[in-house]
């Protein structure tokens, strides 16, 4: 099949390399000329825009950052919609809100074209061995056309419904993952404050309904390491909880807990933290309050027990 791709980040670009290893024919734009180059390298062709990524492609996948970026590079002038041939399918796969979803898609429609949202789960390291979870939503026929290019990103899917459901179904999931995970930074860095040790935490907290998957799987692998290289960078993160807060306003209710992760990002944005991982938010808070939430030696848990 010819595929094309634009947006080669930190997850587009393994996702984009593993279409090319899937054995389809791919042709990749990027506002960064050395993100172009460095899929050139694998096997793809450059192109200088959206619309010269349509007119080669039967299918594009589109990997942005946020929704403006989406609208733009589909619709916008030189966008995919200007060289895509009828029939085409836009697999859009960034995390953006279901409304704009839903606009982009209804255009495309419009055009003769077609739109399959499929934002995924997990994280880089997923995107790199093909095994992301997807969350699709579109029209029945366009998903299958689209399957044999979904397949080589991702093993878990789940099919959520029609046009926006996939969308709906990842800004959920990451308005509770990220929350989590503030709400995890927050009482960490308070307990160990008032002089508690990391591992008596987690050791009691193993045992109560405080234990969730940031503070079993994720956190043990980048903040109490004290590595916050990129991984899932805070804009992004940020931009996630925002555009959930932002929807709950239309739905007529504000999303308080949200809000809060949301002010907590903005406030490690400010200080230059939005390319870090979400685990520079407990460097933030260390650094506020004087203290260090790092992994102990197991003996630091039985002298604390
Ligand atoms: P990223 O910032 O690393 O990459 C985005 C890429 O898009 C960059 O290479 C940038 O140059 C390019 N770009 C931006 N605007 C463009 C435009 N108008 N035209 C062409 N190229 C443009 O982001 P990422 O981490 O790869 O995330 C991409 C999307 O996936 C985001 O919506 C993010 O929220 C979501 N996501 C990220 C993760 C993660 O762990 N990083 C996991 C799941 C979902």
């Amino acid at each position: 099949m010819k595929v094309g791709f634009i947006g080669l980040g930190v997850m587009g670009a393994p996702m984009a390399a593993n279409i090319l290893k899937g054995g389809h024919e791919l042709t990749v734009y990027d506002r960064s000329a050395e993100a172009v180059a460095r899929l050139v390298q694998a096997g793809a062709r450059a192109a200088a825009n959206g619309r010269e990524v349509g007119a080669a492609s039967d299918i594009v996948v589109t990997m942005l950052p946020e929704p403006q970026h989406v609208e733009q590079a589909v619709l916008g002038p030189d966008g995919v919609a200007e060289g895509l041939r009828e029939g085409g399918i836009v697999i859009e796969m960034s995390t953006i809100d279901p409304g704009t979803s839903r606009r982009v898609g209804d255009a495309l429609r419009a055009r003769g074209m077609e739109l399959v949202d499929s934002p995924v789960g997990k994280t880089s390291e997923h995107a790199a061995t093909g095994t992301l979870t997807l969350m699709v939503g579109g029209n029945p026929q366009a998903i299958e056309r689209a399957m044999p290019v979904l397949k080589c990103m991702g093993t878990d899917t789940y099919f959520c419904g029609g046009p926006g459901t996939g969308h709906a179904m990842k800004m959920t999931n990451n308005l509770l993952a990220t929350t989590i995970m503030m709400a995890n930074t927050e009482a960490l860095a308070i307990g160990i404050k008032a002089g508690l040790t990391l591992e008596l935490m987690q050791e009691v907290m193993r045992t109560t309904m405080a234990w969730n998957q940031q503070l079993a799987v994720a956190m043990p692998k980048k903040a109490f390491l004290g590595d916050d290289s990129p991984g899932f960078a805070i804009r992004l993160a940020c931009k996630d909880v925002r555009l959930a807060c932002e929807a709950a306003e239309q739905m007529g209710f504000e999303a308080l807990v949200g809000r809060g992760a949301q002010k907590t990002m903005e406030e490690a944005m400010a200080q230059g933290l939005g390319d870090r991982d979400t685990a520079a938010i407990m460097f933030m808070r260390e650094k506020a309050l004087g203290i260090e939430v790092r992994q102990q030696p197991a003996e630091a848990l039985k002298k604390a027990a």
